[in-house]
Parts: structure tokens; sequence; C-alpha cells
């Protein structure tokens, strides 16, 4: 069914993943505060659908899509209050604020009272689907995409394999390998659920071969159904990419620019099919998360379960705190993840690790000039040339970037770990996507400018036609009225002529 094994580029990076599966995962409690922002997915953010000073009960929806946007909805993590609506410090290096509600607990966990006995199994493509949507159940393997669009997406097209992604390629995060081994038959009745939305024939779970617990434990849950498999991958970085695990998996090269569904695959997080099952099953919305607690300056590294919107800070002294002042703190891998200036900033959908990084574990090395030895050439999985991308992206010639892959380039991080000169490829090509992206926002505000100059140039062109016809008419019109009336004038003068002539003939008679 499956080609061998392909795979391009890559590395193996130090894996560092120990230190954190040394015991189960542990449920954290409620925190007093959530804080819970409105954008935490791809897309728009969500619209509030609760006022400060409500009461709202654990698993209530709390903002929601205000139409047609791409969003996904937010929930109550517990019972309390809302206390305000407005801004925090959003958990991103720009340390920008962020819209979010903020929810004081009241320590009771009332959950909504929910009575659906329905068997998911039975439900069609569209309404789990929909209630999908309705849990605000996002990718959450990093890619945050809401989940249920993906499914809708998924079932107009023609998809024959799920595949279920557990390779957890970047170093130190365990979260995805700690829930296989310890929730595997929940992550494979989300993903049966999943196969069914979509039509698939069958599910294939793509796990890295450093996780043999998790492996075995994924197995043992797929044994009732011969249509579902697990596939040891090899451990490379970045096999987590979506494009990399088809490839390795099915030996589908995805095209350039092109889409997994192009190739009659999806991929889904094996933390978002749990969600799924968590959802139908459970009735339980997206409200809490497996999160990664690790690094050198974390007292103990673990995975806990921890409820969204709770504050990083808290979250690392229910861990036992810090061991010392970390060099620097991620959220996320440390290839992929996002540096965090500040831990007062709350666990979101995407949060798949928090890393507290000591000096050693971080290269600080200065970057020296390319020496043109080929390393990233061979790293990278998309097949890119990144040093022609950094030198184009370095001289601001971004078209030049983009002729050479920009596109196509997953920013793994690949390259930039096996360059012995220690530039900073990532950081060129994500600002050089940023550029283009914002030249292409700036074209296409400029192509709505003109179109709207245009459409408004029309609607004065039509008004300016439709009162000089209206002009036309009202002349026309007072025209033939003073013709009407100068007929009428002449045709009494010539009654009365006739009369005159008619009484002078009497009078002469
Ligand atoms: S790995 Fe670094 S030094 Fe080598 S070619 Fe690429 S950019 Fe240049
Ligand atoms: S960051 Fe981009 S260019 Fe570098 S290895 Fe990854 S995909 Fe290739």
């Amino acid at each position: 069914m499956f080609n061998k094994l392909k795979i391009r580029g890559g590395v193996h990076a130090e894996e560092r993943k120990a230190q954190s599966t040394g015991q189960p995962i542990t449920t954290l409690g409620i925190p007093p505060f959530l804080y819970l922002p409105l954008r935490q997915h791809a897309g728009k953010p969500a619209e509030p659908v609760v006022s400060v000073g409500q009461s709202v009960k654990k698993g209530e929806l709390l903002a929601t899509s205000s139409g047609e946007d791409v969003c996904a909805s937010l929930h109550a993590p517990t019972s309390g209050v809302v206390i305000a609506i407005g801004e925090v410090t959003a958990p991103h290096p720009s340390q920008l604020g962020t819209l979010a509600i903020t929810l004081e607990s009241d320590g009771l966990d009332t959950p909504l009272a929910l009575s659906d006995t329905v068997d998911p199994m039975t439900l069609s493509p569209s309404e789990i689907a929909d209630r999908v949507d309705q849990a605000g159940i996002v990718g959450l393997g990093g890619a945050t995409f809401p989940a249920a669009l993906k499914l809708k997406s998924g079932a107009r097209q023609k998809i024959d394999t799920l595949i279920l992604n557990g390779s957890e390629c970047e170093p130190y995060l365990t979260c995805d390998d700690m829930l296989m081994r310890e929730r595997a038959e929940g992550i494979i009745s989300g993903a049966r659920l999943i196969q069914r939305a979509i039509g698939a024939k069958r599910i294939v779970a793509g796990i890295e071969d450093n996780k043999p617990e998790a492996i075995a434990a994924m197995e043992e849950a797929a044994t009732p159904y011969s249509d579902v498999l697990v596939q040891p991958i090899p451990t490379r970085y970045p096999m987590g990419s979506a494009k990399q695990l088809i490839q390795a998996i099915m030996g589908r090269e995805v095209p350039a620019g092109g889409r997994s569904s192009d190739v009659g695959a999806l991929v889904h997080n094996v933390a978002t099919a749990y969600a799924v099952h968590q959802a139908l099953y459970e009735h339980q919305p997206l409200i809490s998360r497996v999160v990664t607690v690790s690094g050198q300056c974390i007292e103990q590294p673990q995975n806990v379960e921890v409820l969204l919107g709770t504050s990083i800070s808290w979250m690392l002294e229910e861990c036992g705190g810090l061991t010392e002042a970390p060099s620097r703190v991620v959220m996320g891998g440390p290839m992929m993840g996002q540096i965090l200036h500040t831990t007062d900033v709350p666990i979101t959908k995407g949060a798949s690790g928090i890393l507290a990084l000591a000096s050693p574990e971080i290269s600080k090395t200065e970057a020296s000039p390319c020496i043109r030895c080929g390393s990233c050439v061979a790293a990278c999985p998309m097949g890119l040339v990144p040093l022609e991308m950094a030198r184009h992206a370095k001289g601001d010639d971004f078209e030049g970037a983009r002729e050479f892959g920009l596109r196509d380039c997953i920013l793994c991080g690949s390259c930039a770990y096996v360059c012995p000169s220690h530039i900073p490829l990532v950081h060129y090509f994500q600002f050089a996507k940023g550029e283009l992206s914002s030249q292409r926002e700036q074209a296409r505000k400029g192509e709505l400018t003109k179109s709207l100059a245009e459409a408004r140039k029309q609607r004065k062109e039509r008004e300016e036609a439709e009162k000089a016809a209206a002009k036309a008419a009202k002349a026309a019109k007072a025209q033939a009225a003073k013709e009407a009336k100068e007929r009428a004038k002449a045709e009494k003068a010539r009654q009365q002529a006739a009369e005159a002539a008619q009484t002078s003939e009497e009078s002469g008679s």
C-alpha cells in the first residue's frame, strides 16, 4: 500500500527529551485568574459573547465567530466571573497587547449540564465537523488552524489517507509522546471520527522510532481496526512537518505551493484527534491541553495538563519553580518556537511546550561570513538553496528570495542548525516572508482602493446621467405642457374668431 520511506534533508538534533518523560502527565489545578486571548488560532479573533460581570460555567461559550470568518470559538476553562475584556500581553516576542477575556475562577469548577446520548460515530460528516467547530478545536501541533475547516475542506476533496502526526520531532517536547502513551484509545477514537468526517479509507499514525512506548500503546489501541496502521518513522527533524510526513509515509510529494490534500492526504496531530474525542464523547470543548515544561532551569521537568489561559509564571511555580534565572524562555520547541521575554503571559491553544533554558543550552556564537560549504542545502527538507535565499533577503531583494523558493520554506531551522558560520538564516527568511506578505497586503489594498475609486467614478457618472435624464425629462414635460397650453390658447382664439364671425354673419342677415 505504501511506498518505501523516503526522506529528504533534515537534521539529527540533540533530543533532550528524556528529562520530561520520567513521570506521568500531571493535571494542574485551577489558577485564580485565566487570561484568554481572543486570537489564539490562525484567522480572525473571536468576538466575545459574554460581558464583564457575567458568571459563567465550565465549558460555556465565551467568544465565537461573528460571521463567515476563519475563527475558533473560545470556552470557559472553569466556572467563575468575567472580570475584564481588554488587553493583556501576548505570548509573543513582540510583547504587544492582545484583546483577551479575563476570568476569575470561583474554585467550584461547575460544568454546564449536557445531556446528549447520540453515538458520535452515527453522526454525518458535516455534523461531526460542526461539533468540532463548536468545540473550538484547532490544530494542536502548532499550526492552530481551526480543525473544522480542515475537516470540511477534506470532505470536499478526495482524501484516501488520514495521517496522524505523532512524530513530535522538536527537541525537548514530549507532550504528544506522553499523550500517546497514556491516552492512545482516545486518540484513535478521535481519529476515527476525523476519518469519518473526511471519508478517508485508512488512518496511518506516523510516530518517530525514538518513542517505543508510544508506538506500543498506539498499536494496542489500533488493534481492533483493520484500517488503522501505526507506522514507525525514522527520527529526523523536521519529520513533524506535514510535507515530510506524507513523503516519508506515502512516498507522495506535495507539489511546490500545494497542499496535503493535493496528494490525497490530510494530516492531523495526535493531540487534535484526542481533543476531537473529548469534544464528541465527553462533551468537553477545547479548554485545556498537555504542555511540556522542560529545560535546565526547571526544577521538575514534566508534562502537565493545564487550563487554557493559565499564566505561565503560575504554571512554572506549580512545577516546582525555577532553579536559576533562565537565559531564554521559549514557547514551543527550540527550533520553531517563540522566544518569550516575560512569563506573565497565558498558555494558549498552540502552546506545546514552555522551555526555560540555561546558557549552555543556547548557541550564542556570533555569525561569520558564508563559506559556501553547502551544508544548508543538504539539510533543507524542502530541497531549497538557503544560502542563496538568505543572500537575496539580506540585500532586501525579497523577490529574488522568492524565486529561490522562499514560499516553500517551512521555517524549520534545519539550515541554521547545521550552518558552521552560525548565520541566522531563519531570521532572514522570517523577515523576507513578512516583507513579501506586507507587500502583498499593500498590493491587495492598492487594488481594493483602485476598484473602490473606479466604482465611485462609475456611480458618479451614473448619478450624473440619471440627473441629466431627469432634467431632460422635466424640460420635455415642461415643453409639452407649454405646447399644449399654446395649442389650447390657439384653439380658444380660433373658436372665439369663429364665434365672432358667426355673430357678425347673423347680425348681417
Ligand atoms: S551552511 Fe552556512 S556557511 Fe555553509 S553554505 Fe550554508 S549559509 Fe553558507
Ligand atoms: S528553514 Fe527553510 S530553507 Fe532552512 S532548512 Fe527549513 S525549509 Fe529549508
